[in-house]
């Protein structure tokens, strides 16, 4: 049984999370202990008790600890075990994150499943649908992942109420990847959402985008969405596009937060991102250790900036699968990431 330090450097979910998602994948069990010890709240609060229920379903595990504020869960899988699942966060807990639990072991089973989440699909410090569909979706994909992903309603932070649904096929070989240069800009495009409000809110996201970066840079498609939902709300997505990669942030509204204060968030990391030659963000580096941990050969990624969060995922991904995850670069800095993993 493997013993995880759920304080170990970000001292956040993602170690309860990846814990889960490579428990399933290897078969190894785990305790952890200390669970989100490094925030203001520490335990299990319901979006990351949600991803211990989906993970405990997938691998038709035997779990202890699993309830609202422990610092302690033990984890016993029996294997993976694909099927239709419904996975309900009764909050704005983010349904991204749990996806992400459990897609790579369901990508490792024998057959085809199903995925029915309902939450927020657009919260704060969470990827959000649109950066799942448009940028780490097809990343997976191009590195052997077959799954599809499909937004019903959007539940926006803090109602939530919105859900996703995924179709995952088996994945019969991982390739690694090389991201290492972007090549030159080719253009920035975009979203401006919303959701049950005026129209006006996404014109002015979007004019606001034209007015910072439109001399600059070559822009194509700040596209205006009106999204389905039960609630309201608002976001602005960026992408931009490069020869060899592509970048992507995104922005929520807020109630008494500005259209142009929602835009300007967004453009104020892209721009950071643009100032740098870091070939694709801080967000998909860490999303993308542990499904390149499973790849046949070595991945090179270099990254705008190092982050705590990055580290720390390779320190736990390095715990359960034989791979050697070198991080150069210093915290809050671009870097470059090399993930090995051994062939055994
Ligand atoms: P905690 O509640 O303990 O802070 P958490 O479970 O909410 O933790 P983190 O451990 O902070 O989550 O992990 C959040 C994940 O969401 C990371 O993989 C990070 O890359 C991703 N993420 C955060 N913000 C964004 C963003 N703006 N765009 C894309 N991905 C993001």
């Amino acid at each position: 049984m493997i013993t995880i330090d759920g304080s170990y450097g970000e001292g956040g979910g993602q170690i309860l999370r990846s814990s889960l998602s490579l428990s399933l994948v290897t078969g190894k069990q785990f305790v952890i202990n200390n669970i989100r010890a490094q925030r203001s709240k520490p335990g299990l609060r319901l979006q990351h008790l949600k991803s211990v229920e989906a993970a405990k379903v997938v691998g038709d595990a035997d779990v202890d600890g699993d309830s609202l504020g422990s610092k302690s869960v033990m984890f016993k899988p029996k294997g993976i075990f694909p099927g239709r699942f419904k996975f309900d966060i009764n909050s704005a807990g983010s349904t991204s994150l749990v996806l992400q639990t459990v897609v790579v072991p369901l990508s490792l089973g024998k057959s085809a499943s199903s995925i029915t989440i309902t939450g927020g699909t657009h919260v704060p410090w969470s990827p959000s649908y649109e950066y799942l569909k448009l940028h780490w979706l097809p990343t997976l994909q191009q590195i052997g992942f077959q799954f599809q992903i499909e937004l019903e309603q959007a539940g926006f932070y803090p109602k939530g109420g919105g859900s996703i649904q995924a179709r995952i096929n088996p994945a019969s070989y991982i390739r690694p990847l090389n991201l290492v240069d972007r090549g030159s800009l080719l253009q920035i495009r975009g979203i401006s959402a919303i959701a049950n409000l005026d129209r006006s809110i996404a014109e002015r996201q979007r004019n606001q985008v034209l007015r910072r970066l439109g001399d600059r840079y070559s822009l194509n498609d700040i596209r205006i969405k009106h999204l389905p939902a039960r609630f309201k709300g608002t976001f602005l997505l960026l992408i931009a596009d490069f020869e060899k990669t592509q970048a992507c942030f995104f922005s929520l509204g807020e109630l008494g937060k500005p259209a142009e204060q929602v835009a300007n968030q967004a453009v104020d990391e892209l721009e950071y991102f643009l100032n740098t030659n870091g070939a694709i963000d801080k967000y998909l580096a860490d999303q993308l250790l542990l499904p390149l941990a499973l790849a046949n050969g070595v991945s090179h990624l270099s990254t705008s900036q190092i982050t705590k969060h990055l580290v720390t995922n390779a320190h736990i991904i390095s715990i359960f699968l034989p791979v050697n995850i070198s991080v150069q670069g210093n915290i809050g800095k671009p870097g470059m990431v090399v993930i090995d993993p051994h062939q055994e």
